[in-house]
């Protein structure tokens, strides 16, 4: 029998917690302000961090490329869907990060499950960041290797715990940026832990790729390291990007193993070669239009300079990601809701996205705001929070 009442005393329950999520209905792209039910509100929680979703030339790429190619892959990479456009941005994506090869995959769930399960199993262990992203801990869980979690940028308790272990293949996997925090991973600790036991070094990049380091290469440009420190890059486009979908980053004798063994690559259909197309005249853009990502840096400067006059908690972060500690999940949806009464859309993120009374404003930045847009958000968080 389906048991309706017990998923009926579930949502209950989410409910009276405070936990409940809803979905809103967009009627606008992407931008500083986002429309919704008729009314427009300034944008403060996108991922689209460089303003790229609607950028014209990406755009026009897409919708060219969908009249050459069509809409869908029609097949898997290793059958017939493996296009034109995949390739070159795979070689595109190689040359963009230095490293020998990368592999595009349909999502960056996608990507953390197939690298995980594809290199290691039973007898096998993986040390992540208590605070990765939900796709690294369910990667590490579905590849049955033993998943243990060291506190959040804690390398001290990362090199007890992988010092005691006697596992066949280790894997490190963390954040470059963190999602909710905005932090970011000191990969270079990461990786001497990782060389002195002989283990892998994964980092998901989704946040730093096209937002940190000079060039936009991410958090490891942004430390200086390569392939030699890190073997494992991955790298999503539906953030800085603007577009959709992930891909890996390694030697090539690693890319081949994703290829003949990642299950979330065999088993699923290509993305659509437009989609393919799309990032790569995204990823030209990164590379020879770097006012967007300077603007974006001056927006983050301006308002972490303005929540520090103003005596507002907000977390240490030099990435797009701005959050503002709140503690009670009951709290963070009040004030939240009053922001947007006040044509703000600032999302509050509730346990279990981040740990117990964490609750937080999750306020992102992008290169599409104005100065006038930061001015207001700043004046309105002034009067919505008290301190
Ligand atoms: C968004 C995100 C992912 C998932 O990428 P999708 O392409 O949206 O599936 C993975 N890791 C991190 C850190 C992310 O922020």
């Amino acid at each position: 029998m389906a048991d309706y009442a017990s998923l009926e005393a579930g949502l209950a329950e989410r409910k009276a917690q405070h936990l409940y999520r809803h979905r809103q209905v967009i009627e606008s792209p992407q931008g500083a302000e986002l429309s919704i039910n008729g009314q427009t509100y300034l944008n403060f929680c996108s991922n689209d961090y460089l303003g790229l979703a609607n950028h014209p030339k990406i755009v026009e790429t897409f919708t060219s490329a969908a009249k050459e190619y069509g809409v869908g892959s029609g097949a898997a990479h290793l059958v017939s869907g493996h296009s034109y456009h995949h390739h070159q941005l795979e070689e595109e994506l190689a040359e963009f990060t230095g490293y020998p090869r990368a592999l595009v995959f349909s999502t960056g769930y996608m990507a953390n499950l197939g690298v995980i399960s594809a290199l290691l199993g039973q007898g096998d262990a993986v040390f992540e960041d208590r605070l990765n992203h939900a796709s690294l801990l369910d990667a590490g869980l579905l590849s049955q290797a033993r998943l243990q979690r060291y506190q959040h940028l804690d390398g001290d308790d990362l090199d007890h715990k992988i010092s005691s272990s006697r596992a066949k293949q280790k894997l490190i996997a963390s954040d470059g940026v963190f999602s909710m925090d905005g932090d970011i991973a000191d990969v270079k600790q990461l990786a001497q832990i990782a060389s002195g036991y002989d283990s892998w070094l994964m980092i998901d990049d989704a946040h730093g790729l096209a937002v940190m380091g000079q060039t936009g290469r991410g958090t490891l440009e942004h430390f200086g390291l390569g392939v030699a420190d890190v073997p494992i890059l991955m790298g999503t486009f539906g953030k800085a990007l603007g577009t959709f979908g992930a891909f890996v980053a390694g030697e090539e004798v690693l890319i081949e193993t994703l290829i003949q063994k990642a299950r979330s690559y065999i088993y699923t259909t290509a993305l659509p070669p437009a989609l393919a197309a799309a990032s790569r005249e995204a990823l030209r853009v990164v590379q020879t239009e770097s006012d967007h990502r300077e603007q974006l840096h001056t927006r983050i400067k301006q308002f972490r300079e303005g929540v520090s006059q103003l005596g507002l908690p907000v977390m240490e972060s030099v990435s797009a990601i701005q959050p503002l500690m709140i503690g009670e999940s009951d709290q963070a949806l009040a004030i939240s809701e009053t922001l947007r009464q006040q044509g703000l859309l600032i999302t509050a993120i509730r346990p279990p996205t981040v740990p117990a009374d964490t609750a937080r404003l999750r306020i992102t930045l992008s290169a599409a705001h104005t100065e006038t847009h930061i001015d207001q958000l700043l004046d309105t968080l002034a009067r919505v929070i008290k301190v």
